[in-house]
């Protein structure tokens, strides 16, 4: 991943500036990098004179990709550059993120680390006579396979007229279930293949546990979400929207129960630490497996780039005595550490009781504070 090689940039004089952009309206380009830019510029003065003046000559070229920007297309932009360490990175994002310009001696990789996570998900629509497959990838949806058609057979029995019906029916009942397991199998294929997170099942809303009972278990026990629909009326652009609604409410859902077990384990004293001054002991001694951040929650804070140690305050490193940076998102940092330790991170997008600690995590084992 992309985000990975960027975590490894550094500018030993603090003169590393990281920009993220989102697309503004046609033409607010200029104006938009001219006011990101203006904020490093002011903040590059505390520099020594040659970083300085690479922050000063970063601006410009930063200040300058606005026409290449505003001909593209990508919904937000990040930039990472520093003249003296000969860097200079231009990112395309696929999600708008909060527009921010930061100055250190790292990349500023919190929009990054903060975006949605990404989704597969298996869409079967279908009611007893038809079946269609779709699966949304990243947002995208696309169609898999032509469809399926229900093979109820044209035979009539002989006999009496309630037999004849009742025949017909278990006939036709077949006939549907034998169709969800065709469709089904397919979609196994295709899991197989790649995991899905999820599955939504459009029908005639009472059929749905039938329709879920005739998958392959692989496919049934996923996370389930049901919904109305008919397989004549849909297409992969029309199922657009309700993915995005779908995988929204997946995530937050996600999101809040990961919150809840992070602040329920700590308030019962497990292995999980609550609140910044803990999280940061924490993550100096590489104990957090999962660090969740509520929101845009961010304190100021010092960052050793020598060893890594991150204080709430602090002129040198009370570990290896390196002088620190001050960094305006030292929860950002916390990320990066976790990120850097083989940790998770998460940052949460709905109200939760993490609200009140700011910051959480989970940890291997359990963190003396
Ligand atoms: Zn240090």
């Amino acid at each position: 991943m992309a985000g990975d090689r960027i975590a490894g940039f550094r500018s030993k004089s603090g003169s590393l500036i990281s920009i993220y952009a989102s697309r503004p309206s046609p033409g607010g380009f200029p104006a938009l990098l001219s006011e990101l830019t203006r904020s490093v510029r002011d903040r590059s003065a505390d520099l020594d004179r040659s970083a300085e003046k690479s922050a000063r000559n970063d601006c410009e070229r930063i200040r300058a990709l606005a026409d290449r920007f505003e001909a593209e297309v990508a919904p937000a932009y990040a930039v990472f550059a520093s003249e003296q360490d000969g860097l200079f990175e231009v990112q395309p994002l696929g999600h708008p993120t909060a527009d921010v310009s930061m100055l250190g001696p790292r990349p500023y990789m919190r929009p990054l680390r903060a975006a949605p996570r990404l989704m597969r998900g298996a869409l079967l629509i279908a009611d007893r006579q038809n079946a269609r497959l779709f699966v949304s990838r990243d947002g995208f949806v696309e169609e898999l396979g032509g469809g399926f058609e229900a093979d109820i057979g044209s035979r009539r029995f002989g006999g009496f007229a309630g037999y004849e019906e009742q025949s017909v029916r278990a006939r036709a009942d077949e006939a549907a279930a034998r169709l969800w397991r065709e469709a089904g199998d397919m979609l196994l294929a295709a899991h197989m293949d790649r995991r899905f997170d999820y599955l939504a099942v459009g029908c005639h809303e009472p059929d749905a546990d039938e329709i879920a009972g005739n998958l392959h278990p692989y496919l049934s026990r996923l996370q389930r979400v049901v919904f109305s629909a008919t397989p004549q009326k849909v297409s992969a652009q029309s199922l657009r929207a309700k993915v995005m609604s779908i995988e929204g409410d997946l995530r937050h859902a996600r999101q809040s129960a990961l919150a809840g077990r992070v602040c329920d384990t700590g308030w019962s004293g497990g292995n999980a630490v609550l609140g910044l001054a803990a999280v940061l002991e924490a993550a100096n001694t590489q104990a957090i497996d999962t660090l969740v951040v509520a929101g845009p929650f961010s304190r100021p804070g010092s960052l050793c780039d020598e060893c890594g140690h991150l204080s709430r305050t602090g002129e040198s490193c009370p570990v290896c005595g390196h002088q620190m940076f001050d960094v305006d998102d030292i929860v950002a940092a916390a990320m990066d550490a976790t990120v850097a330790a083989g940790g998770n991170v998460s940052q949460i997008e709905v109200a939760t009781p993490l609200d009140v600690e700011g910051v959480g995590a989970l940890t291997r084992f359990p963190v003396g504070v």
